[in-house]
């Protein structure tokens, strides 16, 4: 969302035939000049006005064309931050959180950093939904994303994993910090309703894959010992 709403994009000028066509015409003034002149006056040209008309003309091409360079780049720039983005929550989506656990998880490789994960399911939510319609399911799930969000650091990810499957990852955090951390994010749960969660924190080796398969597991865990938890998997 910084990526979209930080600079305002410049809206795009319409280009229609008779401009194009204007466009075209004026630019064929000077070089066709030369030709009438030329004819007209057996070879004596008005090489200085000529000259000027090219030099202006390119001139406002060249501006022309940065600017639709520029357009371009921030089309770009809006379609990279829309891919990555839950239309919903505002959240980073899946496509982005498997590009920053891989990410992140390379990072440690090399540094010797720790990664911790915890993947977030709202409890009930299928019962919330029949009860306040799928409105306002929608709305439990923007109001939590956004008060967990206020309770993490701005190195921290929260993604949008899928449904109401919200993926964490503690920057700089030990397993032994998730816990407390979860916690506070329990304390702002919106409309009364409750998550379970389970973490997991990378052992060195295994692949985001199998990170994230221990934290599921870990997840279900909490779910089957009644809901409203969170469940850590040991370091393997
Ligand atoms: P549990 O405590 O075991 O997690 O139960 P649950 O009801 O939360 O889980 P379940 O997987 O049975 O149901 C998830 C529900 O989430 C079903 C689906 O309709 C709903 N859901 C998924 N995505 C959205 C969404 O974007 N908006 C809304 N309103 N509902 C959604
Ligand atoms: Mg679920
Ligand atoms: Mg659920």
């Amino acid at each position: 969302m910084r990526a979209l709403t930080g600079h305002p994009l410049r809206p795009v000028t319409e280009m229609s035939p008779q401009r194009v066509l204007l466009v075209n015409l004026a630019c064929m003034g000077a070089p066709a000049l030369l030709i009438i002149q030329g004819v007209l006056q057996h070879g004596k040209v008005d090489w200085f006005a000529a000259g000027l008309g090219c030099i202006t003309l390119f001139a406002l091409v060249a501006l022309r064309m940065f600017d639709l360079v520029s357009q371009v780049h921030d089309k770009a720039r809006q379609l990279d931050a829309v891919a990555h983005i839950d239309a919903l929550t505002a959240l980073p989506n899946r496509r982005a959180w498997d590009l920053e656990l891989s990410r992140r998880i390379a990072a440690a490789r090399r540094h010797g950093s720790p990664v911790v994960v915890a993947i977030l399911d709202l409890d009930h939510f299928k019962k919330y939904n029949d009860e306040h319609g799928h409105q306002g399911g929608d709305n439990l799930l923007s109001s939590a994303a956004a008060a967990w969000r206020g309770q993490l650091r701005p190195e921290d990810l929260l993604a949008r994993y899928g449904g109401e499957e919200f993926g964490a990852i503690f920057d700089q955090s030990k397993l032994a910090d998730a816990d407390r951390i979860i916690e506070r994010l329990q304390a702002v749960n919106p409309l009364g309703q409750t998550f379970s969660a389970g973490a997991a924190q990378w052992n060195g080796s295994e692949t985001a894959e199998e990170l994230l398969a221990r934290a599921d597991v870990a997840l279900y865990a909490a779910k089957a010992a009644g809901r409203n938890r969170v469940y850590v998997s040991s370091i393997r």
